[in-house]
């Protein structure tokens, strides 16, 4: 099998006025970078508002290994699948951070015959939205710094600035630092810190506004810190909003791109499911279920993180309803969660399989029973996966009434996914979805926290430090009670903690730190020890990246 990269690269494109033209979009409505992107000019395309919305469906999965276990590539398989079975299809997926391309996991567009394409265009700079959003919240910071060297007409207090700095890019060394050294013309010094872009809360506010003029509205009422009397500082009260909305205004248009069997798939917004809300824009989103039948989007990490986020933060701000699920495991992942190495994933294990199914069964249990959605079991294949294997996984999902659909879209592309596109829908034409949120607006914000730690990760109990209790009962009282907790936690594991996997019991979440989202509307519960900049492992893919005399890049994955 060749690379991803270099299947990428050996695609035939068609321009992306064909592709935006088979949506129906007028040509004013296309705004062509390159020939194979285009962002949309959605003011210009006023009857889509008339059209009815396409069906939603979510594409999670279980817990991850570090390698991802096939979300993104799931999606857009089963997008070139349903065109393939002839249906309007449009793929709604989150732009690729540059942390994990340079660091461990590699691009975000897909792999195998499963891909969105231009892909190096895409996993790097793509069409410039993470460095506008990067541009937009640095505005905000230096403006800050700015105004406390200007005389602090505001009463900012330099010790309670909870704005920080962000860049694309995994750097451990700038989580925390001192700003302003070197005297007076260089400004007061106070701590600071950087986050990776996609932690920003920029990055939240462009994907949950739903027009310029929400974004505008929402950038102005961040809170960026504290006054030496205790009141909350907003961006819009440095008059930083507008210009932060100029330098968004072109990044907030969906981009348009193909897939390798040419399905439309729209990218757009990216914050991490992890340590933020994990869904592209709610503009693409709701565009896509104008422009098509059926609508495929991904949520990020597992469905405790990305799809618990996608409806109770998302699907509730933007009345947003999924129709069905597909929850995307592997075998793989499955004998990790049942205690096998990473180095030994390859090996047939129906032992370790039998017990990490565990956790593929929580996963089920909550998107069935707790979000009400219907849900189909994508087994992405891997060369390795045995016949027993297969058959040991269908058997214990067969108990439960659910289907494992083996979907092999990575090795054969729409065709390998067919049958997951058939029954995705008659999920849908089952019409069985009763989307419920897990917590409800009036619950307190230690209410929300508490029931999705214990109904989604299966906690024993909450806990935090007192200074955080008072943090979050200062933020109940303040007015804030009726956001959506946004829980700031690792991946790996249904805990806090990345070495409990499967199915842990028993266990607490702790949360570390609070951050208060005003332009966002959430709160942000950080547990343990999550980090909102991520460091670069000890090998990086950067290592492995390398561009020819021709100007072919190698070693993206
Ligand atoms: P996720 O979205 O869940 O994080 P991705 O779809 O990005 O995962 O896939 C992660 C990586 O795994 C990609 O590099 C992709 O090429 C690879 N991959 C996905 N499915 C398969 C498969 N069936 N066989 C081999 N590699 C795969
Ligand atoms: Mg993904």
């Amino acid at each position: 099998m060749p690379s991803d990269i270099d299947i990428a690269q050996q695609a035939t494109l068609k321009h992306i006025t064909d592709i935006a033209a088979r949506l129906g979009l007028s040509d004013e409505s296309v705004i062509p970078y390159g020939r194979y992107k285009a962002k949309i000019d959605l003011d210009a395309n006023p009857q889509l508002q008339a059209h009815p919305d396409g069906k939603l469906i979510l594409v999670t999965a279980i817990s991850p290994t570090p390698a991802g276990e096939g979300k993104t590539t799931t999606t857009v398989g089963l997008g070139d699948a349903l065109q393939r079975l002839g249906k309007r299809a449009v793929i709604c997926l989150r732009e690729p951070s540059m942390g994990p391309v340079f660091g461990m996991k590699g691009g975000a567009a897909g792999g195998g015959y499963a891909q969105v394409v231009p892909m190096e265009d895409i996993n790097l700079h793509f069409t410039g939205d993470f460095a506008a959003i990067a541009l937009a919240h640095n505005l905000l910071a230096a403006m800050i710094d700015n105004h406390i060297h200007h005389g602090n007409a505001l009463q900012i207090d330099p010790r309670q600035v909870t704005w920080k700095r962000v860049m694309d890019m995994n750097d451990r060394a700038l989580r925390q630092v001192v700003i302003g050294l070197g005297g007076k013309v260089n400004g007061q010094p106070r701590e600071d810190g950087f986050d990776i872009v996609v932690a920003s809360e920029v990055m939240a506010v462009f994907c949950l506004a739903d027009s310029l003029h929400d974004l505008r509205e929402r950038l102005g009422n961040i809170v960026i810190g504290y006054s030496l009397n205790g009141h909350p500082v907003t961006a819009r009260d440095l008059k930083a909003h507008g210009a932060m909305a100029v330098l968004l205004k072109d990044a907030i248009k969906p981009n348009l791109v193909q897939t390798l069997e040419h399905t439309p798939a729209l990218l757009h917004g990216g914050p991490f499911a992890n340590i933020a809300h994990g869904c592209n824009s709610v503009i693409a989103t709701r565009a896509a279920l104008k422009l098509g039948e059926i609508v495929i989007t991904e949520a990020g990490f597992g469905a405790d993180l990305g799809a618990e986020k996608f409806i109770d933060i998302k699907c509730r701000k933007a009345g947003l309803k999924p129709d069905a699920c597909v929850i995307v495991a592997t075998i793989r992942a499955l004998k990790y969660h049942g205690g096998q190495e990473i180095s030994a994933l390859s090996q047939e294990n129906l032992q370790a399989l039998a017990l990490g199914i565990a956790n593929l069964e929580k996963h089920l249990e909550n998107v069935t029973q707790q979000y009400g959605l219907p849900a189909v079991v994508a087994l992405n294949r891997f060369d390795h996966d045995t016949a027993a294997e297969l058959a040991l996984l269908t058997e214990r999902m067969a108990r439960r009434g659910v289907e494992v659909v083996l979907a092999e879209h990575w090795a054969k592309g729409s065709a390998g996914a067919e049958k997951l596109a058939k029954s995705v829908l008659s999920l849908v034409e089952s019409a069985q979805a009763q989307m419920r949120y897990v917590y409800a607006d009036a619950d307190s914000l230690w209410e929300k926290l508490g029931k999705v730690a214990r109904n989604i990760y299966g906690a024993v109990e909450v806990h935090a430090p007192r200074r955080v209790r008072a943090m979050i009962d200062k933020l109940q009282t303040d007015g804030y009670g009726h956001y959506p907790v946004c829980i700031a936690k690792t991946q790996y594991s249904f805990s806090t903690d990345a070495s409990q996997r499967g199915l842990p019991h028993e266990h607490i979440l702790t949360v570390r730190a609070v951050r208060l989202c005003a332009g966002a509307e959430f709160v942000v519960m950080i547990c343990d020890d999550i980090m909102t900049m991520p460091g670069l492992p000890k090998e990086p893919c950067a290592t492995r990246i390398d561009i020819d005399d021709e100007g072919r890049v190698t070693g993206l994955y």
